[in-house]
């Protein structure tokens, strides 16, 4: 550990408030899928902010845009209209078949709002008196009490309960069993089309149709958290696009400013009935500088077609990987995803993996302890997987 590296870390033990377990390791510097840390040491990026920065770190394009807005307009709230989130909603409504938008600040804010309208249209507008949402075990949808409470994961509870409310979990891919948990208290059901932090998890394109197929036979909301799996990295625009779904409510966040923060929650215009004025507001939700470079963050996903380009990259990757699979019998356990959204499982040598691709200049995320996974920029280069990838082929040789 070197000195530099040692002095921050004590800073960071010192002053921040404990709730991360860090990497061993200070970014100072980003350009595209490169990072630099402190001590100079450059790295191959594939995780990219955990799937924010999709196109690139300090793209160019967008810095650009980010410096006019910055001496235009940056934030007046909601009290006014501005032609920045306007040009937005237009732009980001063009990739689905929603017809209103919601802009928040996170990922969790987007999912307490898609929360907040199922609940209020099913009471307001179809005047039932249900409020219970079903979600999947392994799912992840934020830490606020509300998503915490979706996401029902014991481990994450301790210390915080009582959690609201109206939040069960049922098994994946088993469509039995999450007809029998419907009930007349059901008002949606909220899923990951491919969970993210779950591990890197694809659910079944059968039980993906079936789910929303009982959804609309019980008359109920169905809702796509596209919070990690959207904008164009599973090879479609949005996830469910694969499946042809056509859910009521998405959420999204992760990469729509490509590092600013920023969310949104998207609706057809019957179900966005749930929402009226003074329902639901947030100050920064929507503010000029964020809108601005979101704006061009979804020009640039559309202009350059990086949905075709992550589907290709992503399928040349996994064929590499799954080859690797079978050359080296034992060493990896699961090759799963879809698009640039891959998780590797590798089993208990992990950990000693993920540290050796750090050591080596290739950064990822260890998922449970078990599993890499990687959700590189859309725009990376596709030199830089297939080094990863023969990186990795000569650290399993190894173990
Ligand atoms: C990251 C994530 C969230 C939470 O987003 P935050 O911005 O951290 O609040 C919710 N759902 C999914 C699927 C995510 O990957």
């Amino acid at each position: 550990m070197s000195q530099i590296f040692s002095s921050i870390k004590e800073r960071e033990e010192k002053f921040l408030l404990r709730s991360y377990s860090r990497y061993p390791l200070a970014i100072v510097k980003g350009k595209m899928s490169r990072l630099w840390d402190a001590d100079g040491k450059e790295y191959i990026d594939l995780l990219a902010g955990i799937a924010v920065a999709a196109l690139g770190h300090c793209n160019e394009e967008l810095a650009a845009v980010l410096a006019k807005q910055a001496n235009k307009l940056w934030h007046v709230s909601n009290l006014f209209y501005q032609e920045e989130q306007l040009e937005l909603a237009e732009v980001l409504l063009s990739t689905t078949h929603h017809e209103q938008v919601f802009f928040c600040n996170s990922g969790a804010e987007a999912n307490e709002a898609a929360i907040k309208l199922a609940r209020r249209y099913t009471k307001k507008v179809k005047k039932r008196d249900a409020y219970e949402i079903l979600t999947l075990e392994g799912c992840f949808h934020g830490r606020t009490l509300g998503t915490l409470a979706a996401t029902g994961r014991q481990s994450l509870y301790d210390g915080f309960e009582p959690l609201p409310e109206g939040f069960r979990q049922v098994p994946i891919n088993d469509i039995k069993a999450m007809e029998k948990a419907i009930t007349d208290k059901t008002c949606a059901v909220l899923l990951e089309v491919v969970q993210g932090e779950g591990g890197v998890v694809p659910l079944a394109s059968d039980y993906l149709k079936q789910v929303e197929a009982l959804c609309r036979q019980k008359d109920i909301l169905f809702i796509c958290d596209e919070v990690q799996a959207g904008f164009c990295r599973t090879g479609c625009f949005w996830a469910f696009q694969n499946y042809g779904l056509k859910p009521d409510i998405i959420s999204t966040a992760k990469a729509l400013a490509n590092g600013l923060p920023m969310g949104a929650m998207m609706a057809t215009s019957e179900v966005a009935r749930g929402f009226v004025a003074g329902s639901h507001a947030t100050t920064f939700g929507g503010g000029a500088l964020a809108s601005a470079v979101a704006t061009q963050v979804v020009r640039i996903m559309l202009r350059d077609e990086l949905a075709k380009r992550a589907a290709k990259l992503g399928t040349a990757l996994m064929q590499r990987l799954n080859d690797l699979k079978i050359k080296l019998p034992g060493k990896i356990k699961e090759i799963r995803g879809l698009g640039l959204m891959i998780g590797i499982e590798i089993g208990e040598n992990c950990p000693q993996v993920w540290q050796e691709l750090l050591k080596r200049g290739y950064i990822c995320s260890l998922s449970h302890n078990v599993t890499l996974r990687l959700l590189p920029a859309l725009t990376i280069d596709e030199a830089d997987l297939t080094s990863f990838a023969d990186t990795l082929a000569d650290i399993l040789k190894t173990f």
